[in-house]
């Protein structure tokens, strides 16, 4: 007898349809970013300012939610390229979700597509959907210990964001500490400190992608 394991199968069946997505991807030249954090760290406002820094590139945002559309509505008024996907009960994308999204991606060369995943840090991570990066976006109203308790996001992600920075006089949160457990689960993540409120820090994620567009060519 033969068990199944079934997580490990979901999760190959999973990748198939990632390289899949990848392929698409790669026929429209995107860098692809998956954004990934907890509830209300402020990814729907990173996907804001950064739509409105590069307003001369071809972004395409992926929204991912349970149910509703009301961060797809907050992005209406600077971009028509919004592709919402309703996860159901679902508390993550996987790359089925993403696939389905892509029959409706704009024909033609796109710059950056902008997946801002459900908001959770934990099985988001586990789904690869054919990105380029994962980038974990964490807040100063939140724990520095994120890295710690959820380590495969760290893990796995090219970049840490640490967003509203503009708070740090108000939160016991430590930058520093955030850096050095991150570090240690990952050496090789990069980390940006910024405040999507203030705009103080922006132009380095913004200088980032453009590294990240300029490697892909
Ligand atoms: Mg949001
Ligand atoms: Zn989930």
């Amino acid at each position: 007898m033969k068990r199944i394991k079934i997580d490990e199968a979901i999760l190959s069946a999973n990748d198939l349809i990632a390289r899949e997505n990848r392929a698409i991807f790669d026929r429209h030249r995107a860098l692809v970013l998956n954004i990934i954090s907890a509830p209300g760290a402020g990814k729907t406002s990173l996907i804001r300012s950064t739509i409105e820094k590069l307003s001369d590139l071809r972004i395409v945002v992926i929204e991912g939610d349970i149910t509703g559309s009301l961060d797809a509505q907050r992005l209406e008024d600077i971009t028509p390229h919004i592709l919402q996907i309703n996860t159901g009960s679902a508390c993550h994308l996987d790359a089925r979700m993403i696939r389905s999204a892509l029959d409706y991606l704009p024909p033609g060369p796109i710059d950056l597509i902008l997946i801002e995943n459900v908001g959770n840090l934990v099985c988001p991570a586990e789904f690869r959907v054919g990105e380029d990066h994962k980038i974990a976006l964490i807040s100063t109203a939140e724990g520095d210990d994120k890295p710690l308790k959820y380590p495969l996001l760290f893990q796995l992600a090219s970049l840490l964001l640490i967003n509203k920075i503009d708070l740090l006089p108000h939160t016991d949160f430590s930058i520093d500490r955030a850096i050095r457990w991150a570090g240690q689960i990952n050496p090789k993540i990069e980390t940006i400190t910024l405040s999507c409120k203030t705009g103080e820090g922006l132009e380095r994620w913004i200088e980032w992608i453009s590294r990240h567009l300029n490697a892909k060519g």
